[in-house]
């Protein structure tokens, strides 16, 4: 489709008339058209059509995690393309390569989580946990069971259930009616939900709404073991433990959202890991195939999967015409190959310590910068005009996006979080990233913060 010599800027008229970009301002996409237009990829590189090498600090959304341009990805799409590209689901009807995935998910989730359902993506993903949980209640006989508790800052996904768990007030003024029976609880409130009371916050924990709600009310919890578009936030230690004690002491199930910290992200293979727990249900995508082609998953406990069969044997009206995409099953089977190959959760691990070191180092230099957290390979600091006493920047000073704009021009891609007037930077290189990678990408954080910082002071 691209030509040998690109008109580039007949491509940047034709992003503007043409296309409407997701996440993006449509009013300066109009006025500026594209920020880059890429044309490759090669490992944590991008080249836009100048030629010009960005670092993809994000892993593009989170989820190119084995890197770019990996031509055993190329090899086991075509091949597959080439047998069967695709065949559909329904009706009973299979294919090796979905029977192979759900297999190998199987060998790897914890628990008895060993049964697979596909979508194209974490929205999908989300909203069919939901539908599934809700359901189940209904053929236990619990059909007032459809409420489900999400978190303060947590990220599900932009289709209306999704949307409606989401606890980030932008992405919920867009759809402007919510979906019903979704609240959100003040993330990790750890006291609170261990019983304590007396805490000021008690009413607005987890473990307060569903005494306020009434425990047979909820179907169920949803987090992220770790925030990803809320700003990498990490829970306290002990929290994801009480979440589930909390979810067995009134029968609610629990679901982990694991798009983000799904195959190995957070230094083990799946986020839940990190603290020895189980969800009911665990919600993937983006690393599942480190984006070569979408796909998503929903992965339930085998004993819900045979509660399900047991209470009815009516059809489950749930299905998209992408469901166990042939071609897709097989990029996740080959991209899980190359992470477990590769040592990726490993290498994720190790790296956290260079992200940190880096982090001490900018927190160090640059008065701005405090709150550094990392885990595996994601990590975010906070930038606060009086950082002893967390007094924040003025919005309209567009402090985190001017760092950003910085590393921009230094030709790094690195992501500013600015919900409720927060200024917070995050990271989340491939998980193929090296140590000195890490260091370049701190330096270029340097610089950016030095530029950003003189003209504050200015
Ligand atoms: N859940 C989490 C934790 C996410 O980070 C995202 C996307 O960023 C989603 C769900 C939604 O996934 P998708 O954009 O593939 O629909």
């Amino acid at each position: 489709i691209i030509e040998e010599k690109v008109d580039i800027q007949k491509l940047k008229s034709l992003d503007k008339k043409y296309y409407l970009h997701p996440t993006t301002s449509i009013h300066q996409q109009q006025e500026n058209g594209p920020t880059v237009i890429f044309k490759e990829g090669q490992g944590i590189y991008l080249t836009d059509v100048y030629d010009d090498v960005y670092i993809d600090g994000l892993s593009s959304l989170w989820n190119v995690n084995i890197g770019h341009g990996r031509q055993e990805m190329v090899d086991a799409v075509s091949t597959q393309m080439g047998r069967l590209a695709y065949s559909s689901s329904f009706q009973g009807f299979s294919h090796d390569p979905v029977i192979c995935l759900s297999q190998k998910i199987a060998t790897m989730t914890p628990g008895d989580l060993n049964v697979s359902f596909f979508t194209s993506g974490g929205s999908e993903s989300n909203e069919t946990a939901f539908k599934l949980i809700r359901n189940y209640w209904k053929l236990k006989g619990e059909a007032e069971r459809t409420k489900i508790i999400g978190l303060n800052r947590g990220y599900h996904g932009i289709t209306m259930g999704a949307t409606s768990a989401t606890g980030i007030a932008q992405f919920q003024n867009m759809s402007t009616a919510n979906a019903p029976d979704f609240l959100h609880a003040k993330a990790f409130q750890l006291d609170c939900e261990l019983g304590d009371k007396s805490n000021p916050n008690y009413r607005e924990s987890i473990r307060g709404i569903i005494e306020k709600e009434g425990a047979d009310t909820i179907a169920a919890v949803i987090l992220e073991p770790v925030q990803g578009a809320g700003g990498i936030n990490i829970p306290p230690d002990g929290y994801l433990q009480a979440v589930r004690q909390l979810c067995d002491e009134y029968g609610i199930l629990m679901i982990a959202d694991e798009v983000i910290t799904g195959f190995g992200r957070t230094g083990e293979m799946f986020g839940v890991n990190n603290w020895g727990v189980v969800p009911d249900v665990l919600t993937v995508a983006k690393g599942i195939t480190s984006g070569y082609i979408q796909l998503g998953a929903v992965i339930i406990r085998e004993t819900i999967r045979d509660e399900l069969a047991e209470l009815s044997s009516d059809i489950f009206f749930h299905g998209f015409t992408y469901s166990g995409h042939p071609t897709a099953c097989a990029a996740a089977l080959k991209n899980i190959e190359i992470v477990e190959n590769e040592n990726l959760v490993v290498n994720a691990k190790n790296m956290e310590a260079e992200i940190l070191k880096g982090f001490k180092y900018l927190e160090s230099k640059h008065p701005t910068v405090s709150k550094i957290r990392a885990i595996g390979l994601m990590g975010a600091f906070e930038l606060f005009a009086d950082r002893a006493n967390e007094v924040p920047f003025e919005p309209s000073q567009m402090v985190a996006q001017k760092v950003v704009q910085e590393c921009m021009k230094r030709k790094l891609i690195v992501r500013p979080v600015i919900f409720e007037g927060s200024n917070i930077i995050t990271i989340a290189p491939p998980l193929i990233t090296n140590k000195e990678q890490i260091g370049t990408i701190i330096e270029i954080l340097s610089e950016a913060l030095t530029v950003v910082e003189k003209e504050l002071i200015r």
